[in-house]
C-alpha cells in the first residue's frame, strides 16, 4: 500500500487552500465546484462523444483547455454528492499531474486504485471540499455524520475520513452519558 509523505500531504492542502483563495470560496461551506472550475477555466462536460466508456470520468488537456468528461451514467442517478466527489478528484489530477493528464494516463473509477496519484487526487478532493478549519467548526456545532453529509454535499465516506484524518471527537456522548447517568 502506497502512502503519502507528510510533506506532500501538506504541499496539496496548501495547494487546495491557495485554490479556494483565488476562487473566491475560502470560508464558504461548502465551496461551488462550478466556481472554482470556472475560475480556473477548467470545463466540466458530458462525454456525449464516448470518449470514456468503464470509466466514470477522465481529465483532459485539449488545446491547451482544461477538461473533465464525465460519463453520463454519473449524471443519471443525480447524485449531487457523488458527482462533487468526483470533479473534486479529477480536479486534483488537473492541478497535481498535468503531464499525467496531458497523456491521458488518468480516469476515474469507483475502485479504489493504489497508486500515488490516485492517492494524491483523493486527497486533494477532501481539501477542496472539506477544508480543516471550517470542517472542524461545523463538526463541533452538528456532531453528526449526515448532517455533516448534507451541509457539505459529499459522500458519508469522505465525511468519515476526514473526522478521523483530523482526531475529532464525538463530544456530545460524554456529556450525555453523564445526564443519563445522574
Ligand atoms: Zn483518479
Amino acid at each position: 500500500m502506497s502512502n503519502l509523505g507528510k510533506e506532500r500531504i501538506k504541499e496539496i492542502e496548501k495547494i487546495t487552500a491557495n485554490i479556494l483563495i483565488d476562487s473566491n470560496q475560502n470560508n464558504k461551506c461548502p465551496p461551488d465546484l462550478y466556481k472554482i472550475c470556472s475560475a480556473n477555466k477548467i470545463y466540466v462536460k458530458r462525454d456525449l462523444d464516448n470518449k470514456i466508456s468503464e470509466e466514470l470520468a477522465k481529465p483532459a488537456i485539449e488545446d491547451n483547455k482544461s477538461i473533465i468528461y464525465l460519463n453520463p451514467i454519473v449524471m443519471l442517478d443525480n447524485d449531487k454528492k457523488r458527482v462533487r466527489k468526483i470533479v473534486a478528484h479529477e480536479l486534483g489530477h488537473i492541478f497535481l499531474h498535468p503531464d499525467k493528464v496531458k497523456t491521458q494516463n488518468c480516469s476515474y473509477s469507483e475502485e479504489m486504485i493504489d497508486t500515488i496519484e490516485e492517492k494524491e487526487a483523493e486527497t486533494f478532493a477532501e481539501f477542496l471540499l472539506l477544508p480543516e478549519k471550517d470542517f472542524e467548526l461545523f463538526w463541533n456545532v452538528f456532531e453528526d455524520k449526515t448532517k455533516m453529509e448534507e451541509f457539505w454535499v459529499v459522500p458519508q465516506d469522505m465525511i468519515s475520513k476526514r473526522i478521523k484524518q483530523l482526531g475529532l471527537k464525538n463530544n456530545k456522548e460524554p456529556i450525555l452519558s453523564k445526564i443519563l447517568n445522574k
